[in-house]
């Protein structure tokens, strides 16, 4: 149920609403101050005569039951796309984002001509893994705390605003000091400790879809980091199970429309991940920004064949060049969408 704050409504309204829904045990007011109006999101078990008691104070314009599990990250919560904005980078805005960079940080030479090759081609935010989910315990897991000096590092080379992952609950402090977005990766999506942890701070956060995780179980992981009060969320479609075994996941374009109008939250896709082979990142990553995707994210590597994680999916830096050039090209056609009715 989500309560809808009339324009005039004063702070003295809106403290009131709060405090009749949280006087109802198990109940908590969510306030959202958006553009044109204050929303209060009520989260819990609602009782039966609760919209009649909350519609009846002074302030509120109309109250709205939620049919879907997940409220906050809903549509029917929150109409407007949401924008999520990072220094000077907006996600979710009329321009796709590109985030760039290896799968793993391995030492400064690799991380600052990474940064400084994807910035001069157009990435926006820089990507690196310090602390890497492997499938097997024996492949190099990462750096962790001197990785992230690193991407510092590169930051301060290029001013590129660095995104990486946080595996651990108790890494999210340290990881939320060096990064401007913390990354959930697919296979901690329902790692709910996780979540409710990054939910409590003030860094925008990335929620990879889990590798066999429906729209629903996607939306309500995102739903998990808003509840605890972090509205600054943005999805990521990587790609999930099939039984293909030439690509390494199967990316699910139609998942971009269609969390598009189950969700206002930004959507990017992961070309790398989602097919494992660089020569298919440009063509998959292409058809996501046609399928309207707010952003991407890809592995891009001075080396290729030398990366110690994840080099036959990464890019060069003269492939990633033209992965731009086209990127550019087909943002610009998306920009006269064909309207569905
Ligand atoms: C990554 O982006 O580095 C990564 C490990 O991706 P995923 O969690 O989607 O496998
Ligand atoms: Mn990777």
């Amino acid at each position: 149920m989500i309560v809808v704050m009339a324009k005039d409504s004063s702070a003295e309204h809106i403290g009131e609403v709060e405090r009749r829904i949280e006087s109802h045990p198990g109940l908590k007011a969510q306030v959202f101050n958006g553009i044109e109006r204050v929303v209060i999101g009520v989260l819990g078990s609602i009782p039966p005569d609760l919209k009649d008691e909350i519609e009846l104070l002074t302030g509120v314009l109309e109250v709205v039951p939620i049919s879907k599990p997940y409220k906050l990250a809903s549509r029917e919560f929150h109409p407007d796309s949401t924008k999520v904005v990072v220094g000077d980078v907006v996600i979710g805005g009329s321009e796709p984002v590109i985030m760039a960079g290896p799968c793993s940080v391995e030492d400064e030479e690799q991380m600052v001509a990474t940064a400084r090759a994807v910035k001069a081609s157009g990435a926006k935010i820089l990507r690196g893994g310090a602390y890497k989910p492997r499938t097997s315990p024996y492949s190099f897991r990462g750096m962790g705390i001197e990785g992230l000096k690193l991407l510092k590092l590169a930051k301060e080379e290029t001013g590129l605003p660095i995104i990486t992952e946080v595996m651990a609950p108790e890494d999210v402090e340290t990881v939320a000091e060096y990064a401007d977005i913390l990354q959930i990766g697919a296979r901690n999506m329902q790692n709910y400790t996780l979540l409710d942890r990054v939910g409590e701070i003030n860094k925008p956060v990335m929620v990879k879809r889990g590798l066999a995780a429906s729209y629903e179980e996607w939306l309500l992981a995102a739903e998990y980091v808003m509840a605890g009060g972090n509205d600054q969320v943005i999805l990521c479609e990587r790609g999930i199970r099939s039984f293909e075994q030439y690509t390494r996941f199967t990316l699910d374009v139609a998942a971009i429309p269609v969390v598009q109008r189950m969700s206002h939250l930004p959507i990017v896709a992961d070309p790398s991940h989602s097919t494992g082979r660089w020569y298919l990142v440009t063509p998959v990553a292409l058809a996501a920004i046609a399928a309207g995707a707010n952003g991407l994210l890809v592995e891009v590597h001075p080396n290729p064949d030398l990366a110690k994680c994840d080099g036959p999916q990464s890019l060069t830096f003269e492939n990633f060049d033209a992965l731009m050039q086209q990127v550019r090209s087909v943002a610009a056609v998306r920009r006269s969408p064909v309207e569905v009715t």
